[in-house]
């Protein structure tokens, strides 16, 4: 007799929840359901294929969760993608890995799988590198197309900073994604199809042949509300319909934020914080007590002219070193806030490397959206950030800067030492590079199960226990194809 499949319940179809359902169904002997609390990824038209578009999902106008982060000095607005693909769908399409480093450092916390030799060749796996697969370190037979944008494709600003930068003598590399050629400058990697349109996770893994699968059922508009825990073991999840869900096991890829909150919200989480909104802790684990970002000041600029180019607003990065071979912060520009608005542009500014912590709490009234505190930036901060800061002043005097026709929105002397200080208390933004908050280590094992619970795992941005050096889509697309492939070992399946 055929042994009856395991029910596997993926909570949240974003980024790594899409990876993670398409791959888990490979697996006749899994029975996969994806929940979405969004729409379908076509339920939106062109605009979210459109990487020149991707700011009008910034300003709320594309399907989003709305949240917003408490940062000493005052709320710093955040988004996340709310459809099938989740915020592959509406980000900057930067496609990075980080360095080997970041990796390394998590194995050396005794998290076994996850070192650099070995999440080197799930990034090899996922990706299609037209530019530079197959090779030792790119792959060209995974699901996500990646290449740089052309010259072509580029706005006039993101043109005139690597143009600019170059003029200063900084040193070129054809490949961020290759961790020998930094420190450089170098032109983003993203994720698009031949024609330069996005493509979401929800496309790339979520083919209308993985849909195809019997064994894969998708639901979106399905808001999960609460985990149906019983004696430390997970059987399902509630929705907001009242609709039960009954599966063997449970993997939440809600993203950084809602993950947490879920968690919390089934009485999985700190226990402390669980009584005072009167949830009773089935399991006391420091859920949401950590929270890692890349935020940092944004300076805007405003030039002359049309913005130019049909490319996204993750065009050129510095990746740059103030000690030796450190990579501590990178500087990019990002592009107007709509396609036909004034031509402003925004020279970011944020620290890699960065140790605060932030968190994530449950909100006064159930139902709203997690509290969500701002990780501090570190004590070296102020002088990481002038030495930034200088460079970018140097920008501004160059050639390339001054036919742009480029002036500062808000003129504030960059070479002055109290700089660093007055652009952190008035600019500071978050890149939405949200991690750590049920890291491996202290909320989950090495493969991510849910200490002390039964039938849960986690496998989306929340894993990370430290934060990559590099923007964090294609890191969470990683932990769910390895997580993917673990169940997998496991189930012999
Ligand atoms: C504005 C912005 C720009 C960015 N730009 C870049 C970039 O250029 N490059 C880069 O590498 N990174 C970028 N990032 C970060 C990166 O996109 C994210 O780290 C990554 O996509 C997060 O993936 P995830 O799977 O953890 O979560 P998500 O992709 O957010 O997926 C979570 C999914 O869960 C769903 N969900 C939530 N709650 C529930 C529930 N209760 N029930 C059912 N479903 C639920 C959501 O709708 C969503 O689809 C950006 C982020 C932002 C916000």
């Amino acid at each position: 007799m055929k042994p009856a499949s395991k029910r596997v319940i993926v909570v949240g179809g974003g980024t790594s929840g899409s990876a993670l359902a398409a791959r888990l169904s490979e697996a006749t002997g899994l029975d996969v359901t994806l929940l979405e609390i969004g729409a379908d990824d076509d339920a939106y038209g062109d605009g979210i294929l459109d990487p020149a578009r991707a700011p009008e999902a910034w300003l709320g106008m594309q399907p989003v969760a709305m949240t917003a982060m408490q940062n000493g000095a005052g709320v710093i607005p955040m988004i996340q993608g709310r459809l099938l693909g989740g915020t592959s769908a509406v980000n900057g399409l930067a496609t990075l890995r980080g360095l080997p480093e970041d990796y390394d450092g998590w194995a050396a916390m005794g998290l076994s799988g996850w070192g650099w030799d070995e999440v080197k060749d799930t990034f090899i796996a996922a990706e299609t590198d037209r530019d530079f697969g197959p090779s030792p370190i790119h792959g060209d037979r995974g699901p996500l197309p990646v290449r740089r944008w052309r010259r072509k494709e580029m706005g006039r600003a993101q043109l005139a900073f690597y143009d600019g930068m170059v003029e200063l003598g900084v040193r070129t590399v054809d490949d961020i994604n290759d961790p020998r050629q930094l420190p450089g400058l170098g032109i983003f990697p993203v994720t698009v199809d031949g024609d330069a349109s996005r493509v979401t996770t929800s496309r790339a893994y979520l083919t209308p042949q993985v849909r195809a699968r019997p064994n894969l059922t998708i639901r979106t508009r399905s808001e999960v509300t609460s985990l149906i825990v019983d004696k430390r073991r997970v059987k399902g999840v509630v929705l907001s319909t009242g609709e039960s869900i009954e599966g063997d096991e449970v993997v939440v890829t809600a993203g950084a934020l809602w993950t947490p909150n879920l968690l919390m919200q089934s009485g999985i989480g700190p226990a402390g914080h669980l009584a005072d909104h009167g949830i009773a802790a089935h399991v006391d684990l420091p859920v949401g007590s950590t929270m890692s970002d890349h935020i940092g000041p944004g300076l805007r600029y405003r030039h002359d002219g049309p913005r130019g180019g049909t490319a996204g607003p993750a065009q050129s990065l510095l990746i740059g070193a103030s000690n030796g071979v450190d990579i501590d912060y990178h500087a990019f520009p990002i592009a107007p806030p709509l396609r036909d608005g004034p031509t402003e542009f925004v020279m970011a500014v944020f620290l890699l490397r960065s140790s605060g912590k932030g968190s994530v709490r449950l909100a006064e009234r159930p139902g709203e959206g997690p509290v969500v505190v701002a990780p501090p930036l570190p004590d070296d901060a102020n002088e990481r950030l002038r030495h930034a800061f200088m460079r970018i002043a140097a920008w501004e005097a160059s050639s390339a800067a001054r036919s742009l026709g480029c002036t500062p929105v808000d003129p504030l002397d960059l070479t002055a030492p109290e700089a660093p200080g007055i652009a952190r208390e008035r600019y500071t933004i978050s890149y939405g590079h949200m991690a750590g908050t049920c890291p491996m280590g202290t909320v989950l094992d090495a493969d991510c199960r849910v200490l002390g619970v039964e039938g849960l795992r986690v496998a989306d941005a929340s894993v990370m226990p430290t934060i990559p050096s590099g923007n964090t889509y294609l890191g969470c697309v990683m932990v769910a194809e390895r997580i993917a492939r673990k169940m997998m070992a496991q189930e012999r399946v």
